[in-house]
C-alpha cells in the first residue's frame, strides 16, 4: 500500500471517531477486495482486540470469504514487551493452500505480529497478508511487514473499537488515548 494512502495522526492525544474510522474500514476493504480477484480469501482475527474491526472489515469486502480466529497472550508489560507470545486459543480451520489475511488491531513492538507471521506461514498457506487498524512505527523493535496499515498513530495507549484498558470500553465507538473519554 503506498505511503500517501496512510492516514496520520499527528502529534497530541489520539482521538479518530467513527465516521472516519468507518471511511477508512471501506477503503481497507476495497482494496483487499482489489488484491484478491480470484475470490479466495480467509480472513484470521486476533482476538481479542480486533474483534470490532474484524466485524465491520469483512462487510466491507465483497467476497464470498472465510473467516477464523486465534487468540495470543504476551508476557510482560506494554512498555516492555518481552516478545514472548503464547497462542491462548488456535485456529480452527486449516490454512493449507489458503490465501491468508491477518486482522490485527494495533502493531506496536511488532513483536506480536512477528510470531503470528512465523506461526502462520508454518501451516501452509499460499500467501499471508496482514492488515492492522493502528500502527505505532515509533515504537517499532523488529520489522514486520504491513500490508494494509488503518492509521500510523504516535507512541500513546489507545483505546476503544475494540481496544481496551483492563478489559474495559472495547464497546467505544471510537479510538482515543484521552482519559476523560
Ligand atoms: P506488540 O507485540 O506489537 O508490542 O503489541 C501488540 C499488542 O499489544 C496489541 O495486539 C495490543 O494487544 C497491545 N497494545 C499495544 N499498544 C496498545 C495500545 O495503545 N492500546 C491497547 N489497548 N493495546 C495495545
Amino acid at each position: 500500500m503506498a505511503e500517501s494512502s496512510i492516514f496520520r495522526v499527528g502529534d497530541g492525544p489520539v482521538q479518530i471517531d467513527k465516521e472516519r474510522i468507518a471511511a477508512r474500514v471501506a477503503e481497507l476493504g476495497a482494496r483487499i477486495r482489489a488484491d484478491h480477484p480470484d475470490g479466495d480469501l480467509h480472513l484470521i482475527c486476533v482476538l481479542n482486540g480486533a474483534f470490532v474491526f474484524m466485524a465491520d472489515l469483512v462487510r466491507a469486502i465483497d467476497l464470498p470469504l472465510t473467516i477464523d480466529f486465534l487468540s495470543v497472550s504476551s508476557y510482560g508489560s506494554r512498555t516492555e514487551s518481552s516478545g514472548e507470545v503464547k497462542l491462548v486459543k488456535d485456529l480452527d480451520q486449516s490454512l493449507k493452500g489458503r490465501h491468508v489475511v491477518l486482522v490485527e488491531d494495533i502493531v506496536d513492538t511488532g513483536l506480536t505480529m512477528q510470531y503470528l507471521l512465523g506461526y502462520l506461514r508454518g501451516r501452509g498457506p499460499l500467501s499471508v497478508k496482514v492488515v492492522t487498524l493502528l500502527s505505532k512505527p515509533s515504537r517499532r523493535v523488529v520489522d514486520v511487514p504491513l500490508d494494509y496499515v488503518g492509521f500510523e498513530i504516535e507512541d500513546a495507549f489507545v483505546y476503544g473499537y475494540g481496544l481496551d484498558v483492563a478489559h474495559r470500553y472495547r464497546n467505544l465507538p471510537f479510538v482515543t488515548s484521552q482519559s476523560e473519554a
